[in-house]
C-alpha cells in the first residue's frame, strides 16, 4: 500500500516535471523564434536602408560637385545661348548615366526655369517644392529630396535638388536629378524575403514608393493607415526603428511590423512578417509535449511492470512464510500466532477452544511402499479432508512431516472428540489407488482443551502431544484426550 502511494506520488511528480519542461521548452522556443524573426526583419530593413543611403548620398555628392562647378563657371551670368544649353545637356547626360538612382539630371536657372536639355526646356518650375525651398535665401537648406509628384512629362518622380549659388552666395539655380518608382522597386528586390514576409518603401508623405504587396499598398498611393496606424510611423527620427503589430490582417494574416527611418533621408522602410511565423509551429509544440509524455509513460510502465513483479515475489515469499508449500495449509508460525490470539481471548472472554494434534499412522511405510510422491499425495488429501470439517472459526495447519494440528473454536474437549471421531471415518475413506492397489490411511489424534492455567501455545501443544502419544500407544487410529488440571 505504501509502495503504491510512493509510486503514485512519484508518477505525479514526474508528470508535473515533464509538463513543466514541455511548457518551458515551448516558451523558450517561442522567444527564440521571435528573436530570429526580429533579426530577419532588421536585416532586410537595414539592407534596403543602406542601399538607399548609398545611392542618394552618392548622387548628393555628385550634384554638389556639379553645383560648385557651375558656380565657378558663373552659372547665373551665362548667356542662354544654344551652345551653352548643348554644353550643359552633355554634362547632365553624363551624370545621369553614372547615377543609379537617376532617370534624368537637370538644372533650373535663378528664376526656376528649366534649362533646355535634349528633351525639354524653358518650363517654369517655380511652384515645385524644391524650387520653393532652395530659392528661399533665408533657409540654410542647400539640398533636398522631395515627396513624389508628377513631373512635366507626367512621370511619378522624386527629385533630389542641390542649390547653385553665385560668387556672392546668392541663389543662382538648382541642379537636380529625377528618380522614379522603378529605382525603389530595384532597391526592394535586393532584400531577401522569406515566406510570410513583405517589404515596403514609403516617402516622407507616406506615399508607397515600392512594395512587395501592391494589393494592399498600391504603388504611388498613400499608405493605408487601416493596416499600419499613422501614429506609429509618423515623426520617426534619424534611423529610428519600431516594432509593433498590424491593426488588421493583410497578405492573409496579422503582421508583426518593423519600421525604420532611413537616416536623414525622407524614406521609411516597413518590413513585416505574418504573426503565425513568430510562434513555434504548433506541430513542434505538440510533438515535444507528446514525446515527453510518451517517454514518461514508458518510464512509468517499466516501473509498474517492475513493481508488479516485485509484488508477486513479495506475495510468494510471504506465502512461504505463513503457508505450507506442499499442502497449501497454514504452517507452524502462522498457526502459533492464531493460537496465541485465541489464548488471549480465552483469558479475556472465556471463549473455550480445543487443540487436536494429528499424526498419520505408519506414514514411513506408505513412503517406502508406494514412493515419496504417493506420500506427498496422501499428505495433500489428508490436509484437504481435515480442512473440510473445519468451521469458519476453526484453524488447521501442517506442523511438519506427517504432523498436523487443528484448533476447534468454541469447542470443549468432549465435543471435539465427537467431531474428530467423525473425521477419523472421513480419513479412513481417503482413496488413493496405485497400480490398482488402494492405499489405506489412518491417523492418531491427541486432543486437549484450553483452561485458565494455559498462557502459551507451547504448553497446549505439549498436552495435545501427550494425548497423541497415548493414542499411538493404545493402537493408533483413534482419538485420545488429555485434560489439564484447572486452578482452584
Ligand atoms: P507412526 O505411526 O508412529 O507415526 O509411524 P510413522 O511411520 O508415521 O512414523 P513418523 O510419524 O515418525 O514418520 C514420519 C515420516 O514422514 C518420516 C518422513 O520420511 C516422512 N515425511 C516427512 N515429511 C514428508 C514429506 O513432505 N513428504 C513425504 N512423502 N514424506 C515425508
Ligand atoms: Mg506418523
Amino acid at each position: 500500500m505504501r509502495v503504491k502511494r510512493i509510486i503514485l506520488s512519484g508518477s505525479l511528480l514526474l508528470l508535473s516535471i515533464a509538463l513543466t519542461c514541455a511548457v518551458f521548452y515551448v516558451v523558450k522556443n517561442h522567444q527564440k523564434q521571435s528573436r530570429l524573426i526580429e533579426s530577419e526583419l532588421k536585416f532586410n530593413a537595414n539592407f534596403v536602408s543602406i542601399w538607399l543611403q548609398t545611392a542618394f548620398n552618392h548622387s548628393n555628392f555628385v550634384l554638389t560637385q556639379l553645383s560648385k562647378d557651375l558656380t565657378q563657371d558663373g552659372f547665373a551670368q551665362l548667356a542662354l545661348s544654344d551652345n551653352h544649353y548643348q554644353e550643359q545637356a552633355e554634362v547632365f547626360e553624363l551624370h545621369y548615366q553614372t547615377l543609379m538612382n537617376a532617370i534624368h539630371v537637370f538644372a533650373v536657372d535663378k528664376e526656376c526655369v528649366l534649362l533646355k536639355t535634349k528633351t525639354i526646356g524653358g518650363v517654369d518650375l517655380s511652384s515645385r517644392e524644391y524650387c520653393q525651398r532652395l530659392q528661399n535665401n533665408n533657409e540654410e537648406v542647400t539640398s533636398i529630396i522631395t515627396a513624389p509628384f508628377k513631373d512635366v512629362l507626367n512621370r511619378n518622380v522624386v527629385v533630389q535638388g542641390v542649390k547653385i549659388t553665385d560668387k556672392k552666395g546668392a541663389f543662382a539655380g538648382i541642379v537636380g536629378l529625377l528618380t522614379d518608382f522603378t529605382f525603389f522597386t530595384r532597391a526592394l528586390r535586393s532584400a531577401h524575403l522569406s515566406e510570410g514576409s513583405t517589404i515596403t518603401i514609403l516617402s516622407r508623405d507616406f506615399t508607397v514608393l515600392a512594395t512587395s504587396v501592391p494589393r494592399y499598398f498600391p504603388i504611388g498611393e498613400t499608405m493605408d493607415f487601416d493596416y499600419v496606424p499613422y501614429q506609429k510611423i509618423n515623426g520617426l527620427k534619424y534611423n529610428q526603428e519600431l516594432l509593433f503589430d498590424s491593426n488588421k490582417k493583410y497578405n492573409g494574416a496579422y503582421q508583426g511590423v518593423f519600421v525604420k527611418k532611413v537616416s536623414d533621408l525622407p524614406f521609411i522602410i516597413l518590413v513585416t512578417k505574418a504573426k503565425n511565423y513568430w510562434f513555434t509551429p504548433l506541430y513542434i509544440t505538440i510533438a515535444t509535449v507528446f514525446s515527453l509524455i510518451l517517454a514518461l509513460l514508458f518510464f512509468l510502465m517499466k516501473n509498474a511492470v517492475y513493481f508488479h513483479k516485485l509484488n508477486i515475489k513479495a506475495e510468494h515469499y510471504s506465502k512461504l512464510a505463513l503457508f505450507d508449500e506442499l499442502t497449501g495449509s497454514c504452517n507452524r508460525r502462522c498457526f502459533e500466532n492464531k493460537m496465541s490470539g485465541f489464548i488471549e481471548e480465552y483469558h479475556s472472554r472465556k471463549k473455550v477452544f480445543s487443540i487436536a494434534l494429528f499424526d498419520i499412522d505408519y506414514f514411513k511405510k506408505i513412503n517406502d511402499t508406494y514412493g515419496h510422491d504417493t506420500g506427498d499425495e496422501v499428505l495433500r488429501l489428508f490436509s484437504q479432508a481435515c480442512e473440510t470439517v473445519c468451521t469458519p472459526d476453526d484453524h488447521f495447519a501442517r506442523l511438519g512431516g506427517d504432523e498436523f494440528v487443528m484448533l476447534l473454536a468454541n469447542t470443549n474437549a468432549v465435543d471435539a472428540e465427537l467431531r474428530l471421531n467423525c473425521l477419523l471415518n472421513t480419513i479412513r475413506n481417503i482413496e488413493i489407488s496405485i497400480n490398482e492397489q488402494s492405499v489405506k490411511v489412518t491417523s492418531s489424534i491427541g486432543v486437549t482443551e484450553v483452561n485458565n492455567r494455559i498462557f502459551d501455545s507451547c504448553k497446549l501443544l505439549n498436552k495435545a502431544d501427550e494425548a497423541l502419544y497415548e493414542a499411538k500407544r493404545l493402537g493408533r487410529n483413534q482419538v485420545s484426550i488429555s485434560v489439564i488440571e484447572t486452578e482452584h
